[in-house]
């Protein structure tokens, strides 16, 4: 049970003369503070701060940091976020002082180390992409699409094409449509099959010579690898247009099949989910992209470029592409993220990339397995790295994939993303990632059938062993209270201030 303490305000704990500190008295005479700081710049009281010892702020702050799940505290299926253990390790070596002491305005004759490192970076990604044009300047995947999509308009623009549309099925992440608008283009949403594929009928029927760019996730937010990828980029491409392959799901492909071979023309990279960047709670990501040959030249600088030293060896320099959009991020990217990509890349290799993706399809398989027989895959009963269940058979016992995710935290598990993709009613998205173990993946599936046999009415008051229950999400992110105020003070406290 939590600590009822740790819930409160420091204000709320606030005991008038509880110190944490005692200063010696001011031996300063007051003439000398009366000439130093004239009278109306002094305040007229002291600041009203909580009056705490030292262990009560150490406790508040060590209990507040637990009421959060983690992926280092919980398992955490939210799907789509590929939320993968940050191995210790790339933070480690992501904090070496060679690489934390860098200035980015540093020359790049002092800076070769940390070039190298990003030009292989920029190689190892275009390898995996099938794409040879890599920027690594993104700071996520929702950047990385923007700047794909606005290299796509300078190259149409090049050749003299205006093509305004967008095209994506009606799975697609709500980053692709938001993307698209802001490069300026119309977006076209199309309809998915009920297998939750792309309807060739309907692209067809929506592809022309407006066409620009079609987007598409692959394997889709359903989890289901296109069968029909190729054939859909050849209608894309009969008509002129570019496709553009969210890569936010390379966690099921990796290694196995690369976007560059199955019709892509430019893609992103997520590596803060796929490469194990630390992320959530909006910290930094990193999403290069990868692009073919004839968009190279549209891309953002600087660009690592390698040049053979006539003695032997390298030496690496930025350069800018000839006609390239301009920066989208300032210097090279969020190189702190990229770093720890680059040591997971390295630890990996080409084999152990392969593997990563393998256990990831293997775990979701497994669990989709155990869980179907409670809540049931529209989409079949296999799938990639991760899967979306329906719980719209429960309706009827009003029983809500709300509840359930909800109910899922007092057992100690993170809940799996709900109400996503919205092709499917009442989802849940569960993607466990390949570090799982098969313990783990058991206590959560049977966490779930034991919470299919409570009782509907406790369900809906879940999560009950949380510090709060069932906050208005809507509200709290468009009315946060982020100051504190006294409560109006009663007699009896009246005289103590
Ligand atoms: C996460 C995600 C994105 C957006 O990536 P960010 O790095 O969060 O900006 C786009 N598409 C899909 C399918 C995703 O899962």
């Amino acid at each position: 049970m939590r600590n009822l303490q740790s819930t409160q305000l420091l204000f709320e704990c606030s005991q008038p003369g509880r110190r944490a500190a005692v200063f010696p008295a001011a031996d300063v005479p007051p003439q000398a503070i009366d000439e130093w700081i004239p009278c109306e710049h002094r305040a007229a009281s002291p600041p009203p701060l909580p009056e705490l010892t030292e262990p009560e702020v150490v406790r508040h702050f060590v209990n507040l940091s637990t009421l959060n799940m983690s992926v280092d505290t919980h398992f955490y299926p939210l799907g789509s976020c590929t939320m993968k253990y940050n191995p210790k390790r790339h933070e480690r070596l992501a904090g070496l002082h060679g690489i934390v002491d860098l200035h980015p305005s540093q020359p790049e004759a002092d800076v070769q180390g940390m070039l190298e490192l990003l030009y292989t970076m920029q190689e190892m990604l275009a390898e995996i992409a099938g794409l040879p044009g890599v920027s690594l300047q993104p700071a996520a995947g929702a950047q990385g699409e923007l700047t794909a999509l606005l290299v796509a308009a300078a190259w149409f623009r090049s050749r003299g094409e205006t093509r305004t549309k967008v095209l994506f099925p009606d799975s697609a992440h709500g980053t692709n449509p938001a993307s698209a608008a802001v490069a300026g283009f119309d977006c076209v949403q199309l309809k998915s099959t009920p297998r939750g594929f792309v309807d060739l009928a309907d692209l067809k029927t929506h592809l022309g010579s407006d066409t620009a760019v079609f987007m598409v996730t692959n394997p889709n937010t359903l989890g289901q690898f296109e069968p029909n990828m190729t054939e859909i980029a050849q209608m894309v491409h009969d008509v002129g247009g570019l496709v553009y392959i969210d890569g936010a799901n390379m966690n099921a492909i990796t290694g196995v099949a690369r976007p560059g071979d199955f019709g892509g023309d430019m893609q992103h990279f997520n590596v803060h989910k796929t490469f194990t960047g630390p992320h959530g709670a909006g910290g930094p990501g990193a999403g290069p992209i990868a692009v073919r040959s004839f968009l190279t030249e549209f891309l953002p600088g600087p660009i690592v470029t390698r040049r053979e030293r006539p003695t032997g060896g390298f030496t690496w320099h930025l350069t800018t592409p000839a006609r390239s959009i301009g920066r989208v991020r300032s210097f090279f990217g969020n190189v702190g993220i990229l770093v720890r990509g680059y040591c997971y890349l390295r630890t990996l290799g080409a084999a152990g990339l392969l593997a990563m993706s393998q256990n990831a399809v293997l775990n979701a398989n497994y669990l989709l397995a155990r869980l179907q027989d409670v809540l049931p895959v529209p989409q079949g009963d296999r799938c990639m790295h991760e899967f979306v269940a329906s719980a719209k058979g429960l309706k009827e016992r009003g029983v809500s994939a709300m509840d359930i995710a909800k109910r899922l935290l007092d057992f100690g598990f993170h809940a799996p993303t709900v109400y996503f993709p919205l092709v499917v009613a009442e989802a849940m998205m569960i993607e466990p990632t390949e570090t799982e173990s098969k313990e783990t993946l058991d206590a959560f599936s049977d966490a779930i059938h034991a919470i299919l046999a409570e009782d509907a009415a406790f369900l809906h008051d879940a999560p009950h062993a949380a510090p709060i229950c069932r906050p208005d999400e809507v509200r709290a992110a468009r009315y946060p209270i982020l100051k504190w105020t006294a409560p109006p003070a009663s007699p009896e406290t009246a005289h103590a201030h």
